[in-house]
């Protein structure tokens, strides 16, 4: 297999997925990326270890069968696998970019050849990448 150099991990919340795969789909990886889907995306590596061993052993395979290369980590507003998620998005957003960081320190530990892209996606379906400094705009 060839071309599927991407691999997507998101939660399984129905409000996100037809906003992220469209939006995939402009960033013209559509067909090309392997799918984590679970609550919290990245946040159920970091919370539980049996989940993280699921996850790191899911992009081994991805990166053995589909030579997968780059990770797109994607939270969202409002998940409900955030514990005492406070309602402001600022602070949701800051809070989110934080734990995927710490999944991407995860990941590149065990895969340090990979890339990792963190989004955080607002209810309103923006996308806020790692880094985003303007939190005003929010
Ligand atoms: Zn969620």
């Amino acid at each position: 297999m060839v071309n599927c150099n991407n691999l997507v991990i998101m939660c399984m919340d129905y409000r996100f997925q037809s906003t992220t795969h469209t939006w995939l789909r402009h960033r013209g990886v559509e067909g090309k990326y392997d799918v984590i889907s679970l609550a919290g995306s990245s946040l159920s590596m970091l919370n539980d270890t049996e989940t993280r061993t699921i996850v790191v052993n899911q992009i081994d395979l991805a990166r053995k069968k589909h030579s997968v290369k780059r990770i797109i980590i994607f939270h969202h507003e409002d998940c409900a696998a955030l514990k005492d998620c406070p309602k402001d998005t600022r602070e949701q957003l800051k809070i989110h970019h934080k734990k995927m960081s710490l999944a991407r320190n995860v990941i590149l530990n065990y895969f340090p050849e990979l890339i990792v892209e963190e989004y955080f996606i607002s209810l309103k379906g923006v996308f806020y990448p790692a880094g985003f400094k303007d939190v005003a705009t929010v």
